[in-house]
Order: C-alpha cells, then sequence, then structure tokens
C-alpha cells in the first residue's frame, strides 16, 4: 500500500503520461492519419483509455488518496492535487462497468443515426438514438449523485462546481438583456457590411500571417505546433508539446485568423502552467468554460478590436495587396463584427452567441427532465429561434440538428461556451485595471505584457482553485454577466452608432 506522497506522485505522472499519450493519438487522427488507418487508431484509443479508466479506478490508487486526504503536513498544492485526483476518480468509480459500455455503444449509434439524419434533413431519424442517449445519461447522472438536480451531474464534468441554481438566473437574465440589444442592432440605421464578400484570398498567405499572429501572441512554437483541421482545436500532450490547428478558406480569410487567434488562447493557457505542475493534476483548467474564456478573449476582446487591428492591418494589407484593394480598417473591423441574427451557432457573432447557447442551455434542462416530448424538440427550437433572434430555420439540419454534442451525449457542455464568453469579459476588465496602458500596447502590436498577467494570475494557477473561485480571486467577484453585456454595449453601440 503506498504510503508515501512520491509514490502517489508516481500514480499521477503515469495517469498524465498515458492522458498525454491518447492525446497525440487523437490529434493525428484528426491531422495525418491515413484513411485507412481509421479503425486501427479507434482500437489503439479505446486499449489506451481504457488503460486509463483501470489505472485511476484502481482500489490502491483509491487508498493511497484516501491516505493523503487525512495528511495535513501536506503542502496546499500537494493537497490540490489529492483533491482533483479524488474527484475525478470518484466520478469513474460511481459509473458500472455496464453503463460506461452503453454508454459507448450508445455514442457511435447516435453519431451514424445524427449523420443519417442529416443527410435526409428529418429530426425524427436521430430520435431513437438520442432517446436512448437521454436514458442512459440520466442514469449515469445518478450514478455520480446530485441533490434532486439531474443536470448539475452532468455540468460536474465540463464545469466542476457550477450548479443549475447558480447558471439559469445569469443566462436567463442575460437572455433577457440581449433580446432587445439584437433587435436594436438589427434595426439600427447604420448598417455594417462585409467588405470582404466576393475577393479571394491566397491561402498560402493566409498560412503565413497566422504564424506571424502566433508570434505576437507569444505562442512558443519550441514547445508546440500548428497543422491545419477540418475543425481547429487544440490538443497535445503535455505543456511543452501543444498542437493548436486551423482551418484555411480562399474565400474567407478571417476563419483562419480568428481560429488561429482563439486556439492560440487556448494553446497559451496550456503552455502558461506551472512547471511544478507538470505531469501532475494541477496542469489542467479547472473547468472547460474557463479555458473557453482564454480563447474568447484573445479571439473577441483583442482579436476583434479596433486597438489590435491599428496595428496588424497594415501588415495584413502588406500580405495581401490585391485582395484587400480599396478596404481600409474600418472596412475590415465592421467585417469582423458585423452583427446578423443567424442560423448556425459556430458562425454567430458575440452578440447573438450566447442566444444560441441559452435555447441549448433551456432545452437540455427539459431533456434531461423529461418534460418535452421528443417528437417536440424541433418545435420548441424553432419556435425559440424565432422569438431569441427573430430567424426561422427552414429545416432540422439547419436548426435542431446543426452540433453534434447531443448525438455524442455532451449535455451539459452547451453552457461552458457561455460562461467563457462572460469570464473572457470580467477578466479583461481586471487586466485593463492592471494595465493603465493595456490599449496602447495593443495599438503597437505588444501583446506579451497581457499573456504575462495572464499567466500570473489565472495560467499558472492551473487547477488549484474552482473556476469561479479563481475568477473571484482575480476579478474580486464571481460569475456575472455585467462585464460582459458592458463590453458589448460599449462597443457595438459606437460601431452602429446607436445607444445600447
Ligand atoms: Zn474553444
Amino acid at each position: 500500500m503506498d504510503r508515501t506522497f512520491p509514490s502517489l506522485l508516481a500514480r499521477m505522472q503515469e495517469l498524465k503520461d498515458l492522458g498525454g499519450v491518447i492525446g497525440l493519438a487523437t490529434w493525428d487522427q484528426e491531422t495525418y492519419l491515413p484513411a485507412k488507418a481509421e479503425g486501427a487508431r479507434a482500437h489503439q484509443l479505446s486499449t489506451l483509455q481504457g488503460l486509463y479508466h483501470e489505472r485511476l479506478v484502481d482500489p490502491r490508487l483509491g487508498e493511497a488518496l484516501a491516505w493523503a486526504a487525512g495528511q495535513k503536513t501536506l503542502e496546499a498544492d500537494q493537497q490540490a492535487m489529492v483533491r482533483v485526483l479524488t474527484h475525478e476518480r470518484d466520478r469513474a468509480v460511481r459509473v458500472p462497468q455496464a453503463l460506461v459500455k452503453a454508454l459507448a455503444e450508445a455514442q457511435s449509434h447516435g453519431l451514424a443515426a445524427w449523420r443519417q439524419a442529416r443527410k435526409e434533413k428529418r429530426f425524427s431519424l436521430f430520435q431513437p438514438a438520442l432517446e436512448r442517449m437521454l436514458a442512459l445519461r440520466r442514469e449515469q447522472a445518478d450514478a455520480y449523485g446530485h441533490d434532486g438536480e439531474r443536470y448539475d451531474a452532468l455540468l460536474e464534468g465540463y464545469e466542476p462546481g457550477m450548479r443549475v441554481s447558480r447558471l439559469t438566473p445569469v443566462l436567463t437574465a442575460l437572455r433577457e438583456a440581449l433580446i432587445p440589444m439584437v433587435a436594436t442592432l438589427a434595426a439600427a440605421p447604420r448598417q455594417v457590411d462585409n467588405p470582404l464578400e466576393g475577393r479571394r484570398f491566397d491561402t498560402e498567405a493566409q498560412w503565413g500571417f497566422t504564424l506571424k499572429l502566433l508570434e505576437a501572441l507569444g505562442f512558443d512554437l519550441e514547445a508546440g505546433r500548428q497543422d491545419r483541421s477540418i475543425h481547429p482545436f487544440t490538443g497535445g500532450t503535455h505543456p511543452q508539446d501543444v498542437r493548436l490547428t486551423t482551418r484555411l478558406d480562399e474565400t474567407n480569410p478571417l476563419s483562419a485568423f480568428f481560429s488561429t487567434i482563439h486556439e492560440a488562447g487556448h494553446g497559451l493557457y496550456e503552455q502558461g502552467f506551472d512547471e511544478a505542475h507538470y505531469r501532475t493534476p494541477l496542469a489542467a483548467a479547472p473547468s472547460m468554460g474557463l479555458h473557453e474564456s482564454q480563447s474568447r478573449l484573445w479571439e473577441n476582446v483583442v482579436g476583434r478590436s479596433r486597438a489590435f487591428w491599428e496595428h496588424f492591418f497594415p501588415r495584413l494589407a502588406q500580405a495581401f495587396p490585391e485582395a484587400l484593394a480599396g478596404v481600409g480598417l474600418e472596412g475590415f473591423l465592421a467585417a469582423a463584427n458585423r452583427v446578423s441574427p443567424s442560423l448556425i451557432r459556430t458562425e454567430a457573432d458575440e452578440v447573438t452567441y450566447n442566444l444560441h447557447i441559452v435555447l441549448r442551455y433551456e432545452l437540455e434542462l427539459l431533456l434531461i427532465h423529461d418534460e418535452l416530448p421528443l417528437s417536440e424538440v424541433p418545435a420548441a427550437w424553432n419556435e425559440r429561434m424565432r422569438r431569441y433572434l427573430g430567424v426561422t430555420p427552414p429545416d432540422d439540419c439547419l436548426g435542431v440538428l446543426q452540433d453534434i454534442h447531443w448525438a455524442w451525449g455532451e449535455f451539459g457542455y452547451f453552457p461552458t461556451y457561455a460562461l467563457g464568453n462572460l469570464y473572457s469579459a470580467s477578466l479583461f476588465r481586471a487586466a485593463e485595471r492592471a494595465l493603465p496602458d493595456l490599449t496602447g500596447q495593443l495599438r503597437r502590436g505588444e501583446l506579451l505584457p497581457l499573456r504575462e498577467w495572464l499567466r500570473v494570475h489565472v495560467h499558472r494557477q492551473g487547477y488549484r482553485l474552482p473556476a469561479e473561485a479563481l475568477i473571484q480571486q482575480v476579478t474580486g467577484r464571481g460569475l456575472t454577466d455585467t462585464d460582459f453585456l458592458a463590453y458589448l454595449r460599449e462597443k457595438y453601440g459606437a460601431l452602429y452608432g446607436v445607444k445600447l
């Protein structure tokens, strides 16, 4: 039996190493894997994940963690490591193996049914798979345990510590503030159009510009790399091996620029973990929402700001002299910040985006509570789209079937996107207070002071504190929509010439 901290630490390191190799195999799967290797890779990943699970639920690890939890002489970071791993292990232990297996099967069924339903644009083809998945996820929520709110147990998997009772009032207030804001912007006399439409941007030059952006952001390309993939993501094996991907589209260069900045935000977080936490449970973000706050802060609050492009637009114009002929900074900023209620979440602007999330969150609560007949889901979706955004999906593919999350059983994930947006605005406000010349620095293309501030206050903290406690520590208050709404009102009021 392990009764020393070093022997427990060795188990923690082993788990992190396994997780790293899983990360590498997953990254490769999404980037360079030859088509014929897909089946083999699925087996390899399943074997590795099985090993990880085995090590995690090993009763000897449970005993070592229980022993360590009682040791008052451990340092604060060591106690935090024990807390974080105990939390992960307790959740894994509570789900019976038969349920784990049933969930994995329901996922592959769900994915296949969802693809077929999208092809035929008919939700009804996805409905039975979704029904099965919901039943299993409810069962899993009960296995995890909760205080009568099943959704909490699922949310806990993505946003530890967050509760429906905390989240619903914030998201409802956000919804009520955003609906009139979207309507005011749609009716604004000054409308903003996209001067980039119809132009072509060489993809090699786009790639070169994304590398310049990474350099300016301080993403360490000797401790990570960038590649291409269909859906941009951040992965990797270790804080010194962080893999970003971006997407190049000849007709829409903003897609590559903002994907790169977004993923770099995730990547800087990963690279910024404290060296003392490497190969321990503390080299991790405390929640998906906090991770997303870093990507959104760089992509939106910084990357879509006037100050940022005052420095970068002249360089962009140099890289694309023909494609950008006749387009000035104002036109480019307009293209990057156009507000337009649309059907697809992933293409939504900053103002409308959270309404897409609130819609999904509300439906997920009804579904997990078994309060909405599945046959009525498309109608409930479309009705909310009309009420919140004033648009109606012409078919299920552009409506309820657009996201992969439900096919994958990921109930509880969507709200983390909204949390990321809210946290990003609060963190940026705090950074502005701490760095009085922040806007001037951004105007001069000096991004490193902000990166350093985030590194000290967020990245190096790793998983010492739960997300909201960390936000409280850095900004002086917890989850709030105040900073985000103030940010939107200021920025979009000026851009559209209206009072929001
Ligand atoms: Zn992200």
